[in-house]
Formats: C-alpha cells, structure tokens, sequence
C-alpha cells in the first residue's frame, strides 16, 4: 500500500451547511487531486461545539455525495483527535513555546488593533496566576514566508502582525490553527487548497508547524465569491444552503468562476460527465492572482 505522492483534503466547519464558496473551495481542491491522481479526504473540523449547528455534518457529507464528490476513505472527523491536538498544546508548554494565559477580552481592550485582530501585547508571557486561562503560543520577529501556488509569495511577522496567539482557549477547546496544522500532518496532506480567507492564517500555521516539527505542505489559497455589495459569501452574509434538487446547474456555475471554460449545454450532462470535462479542463493557473470573484448565481440561488 504505497503512500500516494499527493494528498489533498477538504476540511468543512458544520457551523451551517455548504454555500456557494464552499462549493468552489472544494471543486478546487478536488480537482488538483484529481489531475494529480492523488487521494482527495474529507474532514469534517467539528471541534467547537458552541459553534456548531445540529444536522450540519450530515447536510454537507449530503451534499458532497448529490455534487458527485468521491472521497478517499472514511471520512475523517476532527473531533476523534482531540487527544492529539492537547498533546501538541501540553508540548509547546512543556518545550516553553507556548505558556497559559489568564488576560480576559477586558484586559485586551486597550491592546492595538492588526489587519488580524488585536496584537497580543504579550502581558503573560512571565506568567499567569489565573486559574481560567488560555494557552497562547509565543512569536518571533523573523518574517514568516512561504510561496503560494496562485498568490504568489507571502510574508508576515507574526509578532508584530498578531502578537503570540491562541491554541488553545479558556473554554478548553482547541484553537482551529492549532488542530488544522495537527491533522493535516497526521493525514499527510501535501496540498492544502482553501478560500483566501485563509491566506492571512497560513504564516500562524506555518510556525506552528515550525515549532512541532511538522512538514509544511504547498498552499493554494483561492479567490472567495462575493455577492453585489461586495462582501464575501459566508454563512454570516447569509449565503444561501447549496441546492440539492438540481445540482448540475451549480456545479457548472461553480465550474465556471473557477475559469473553466464551460458552455451552455454542460449542464445537460450528467453529474460523472462534468467532473470528466472538468478533470480534462482544468488549470489552476487560471486563477493565478485572482482574489475575488462575483457571484454568478441569481440572488434567490438556493
Ligand atoms: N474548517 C475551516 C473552514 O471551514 C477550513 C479549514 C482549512 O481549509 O484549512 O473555514
């Protein structure tokens, strides 16, 4: 059973079902694991309880299936990790990387405000006497780079860009960034394929993989869809649920924001029939650059 070369994954949150830009999200990264004829796994990141949305998970493996999506193996639920993920968090307090943090949102009030959020000022780092804390994971100076397939090169310096940040949270829950980067290298992901959302996360990612020994895998993070008043689909901006009466029609919308060259009559094909035009037809280079996209769906979509 040899190890595939390449192992690309898409990792949905069921905090609601998937939306249009989840949608493109994952026909991106299906399709460059398909013309790598690598293996393709989905993982299901349900770690945050409080956010999560009862029947979610279920509705989206749903709507993957009704989209003609074939994944690799079972799929992976993050949730059964969780003992990994606090064993990379006691590590990284072991090993001093990382220390508990007692600072409520009050005492960061005053902290200056980043592109990603306020800047940790670090007010912790000699200690904590709380006993409710979080576990924040320390930064450095040097800049964090790393070559993104459509974005090109990218840099942050993490301690002036977001300070020492989270891994773990005063709930107990395990901070995304920190769970991300520990199943993608227990899965052995070599491409990472998502919305450019994400794209600022990446240098939190690629330290942490720095700090527990973990391979970096390649990135690709792709343009997001955004509806007329300009905001990015999501949940929050009340993207619609994908339709699952008629998927062709979607798929083939999705198809082409991705820059496929689609037609009038694809949509006419069946389901096995667009993913094999798509799998002929796609590069990825098309979106090299591209950070947004309009949403080609009529307003009621869904
Ligand atoms: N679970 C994350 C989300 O739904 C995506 C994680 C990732 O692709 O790295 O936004």
């Amino acid at each position: 059973n040899e190890a595939a070369r390449y192992v690309g994954r898409f990792a949905p949150s069921p905090s609601g079902p998937l939306h249009f830009g989840s949608l493109l999200a994952a026909c991106a990264s299906y399709l460059q694991a398909l013309c790598a004829n690598g293996h393709w796994l989905l993982r299901i990141e349900n770690i945050d309880p409080p956010r999560e949305q009862p029947g979610a998970a279920v509705r989206i493996v749903h709507a993957l299936e009704t989209y003609g999506f074939q994944w690799h193996g079972p799929i992976i639920y993050q949730s059964t990790r969780t003992e990994a993920h606090e064993a990379a968090a006691a590590a990284l307090v072991t090993d001093g990387q990382a220390y508990h943090c007692g600072c409520s949102r009050r005492d960061l009030q005053d902290a200056p405000l980043g592109a990603l959020g306020p800047i940790y000022p670090g007010t912790c780092r000699s200690g904590t006497t709380a006993d409710e804390f979080a576990v924040r994971v320390r930064t450095h100076n040097e800049p964090i780079c790393f070559a993104d397939r459509l974005q090109g090169r990218h840099c942050q310096t993490l301690q002036v860009e977001s300070g020492d940040f989270i891994i773990r949270r005063r709930d107990g829950l395990i901070a995304y960034h920190l769970a991300v980067v520990v199943d993608d290298a227990f899965d052995e992901v070599t491409e990472v394929v998502r919305g450019i959302d994400l794209l600022d996360s990446t240098p939190r990612h690629i330290h942490l993989q720095q700090l527990l020994g973990l391979p970096t895998p390649r990135y690709m993070h792709i343009p997001v869809i955004e509806n007329e008043e300009g905001q990015k689909l999501s949940k929050l901006t009340g993207a619609p649920p994908l339709p699952e009466a008629e998927p062709r029609p979607v798929l083939v919308a999705a198809l082409g924001a991705l820059q496929l060259p689609v037609f009038d009559d694809l949509a006419a094909s069946s389901i096995v029939e667009i993913w094999d035009w798509a799998r002929a037809n796609w590069q990825a280079s098309r979106l090299a650059g591209l950070r947004r996209i309009a949403n080609p769906l009529p307003p009621m979509a869904g």
